[in-house]
């Protein structure tokens, strides 16, 4: 009889809390590969809206504009910034 084969046990890069059940598998381009719990991938989307929020209400407040804001993130299709 096999022996019942051990589960890998799989850590959340960011808050190293280990991962029971659902996990989101990233490859950067550099290929560093990561292992993310929900909960962690829900506060990173959550600050990346309220940011892109907050520029948006710079722009139409008129503290900011538009390039200042966005320009430094565009990347252009060659890859080109
Ligand atoms: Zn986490």
């Amino acid at each position: 009889m096999d022996k019942p084969k051990k589960k890998k046990r799989i850590y959340c890069t960011w808050c190293k809390a280990e991962i029971e059940g659902e996990e989101i598998y990233i490859r950067t381009r550099r290929g560093t590969e990561m292992h993310i719990c929900p909960k962690c991938w829900r506060q990173r989307w959550r600050a990346l809206l309220l940011v892109i929020k907050a520029k948006f209400e710079a722009i139409e407040s008129g503290v900011s504009c538009f390039d200042d804001e966005f320009l430094a993130h565009i990347v252009l299709p060659d890859g080109a910034a």
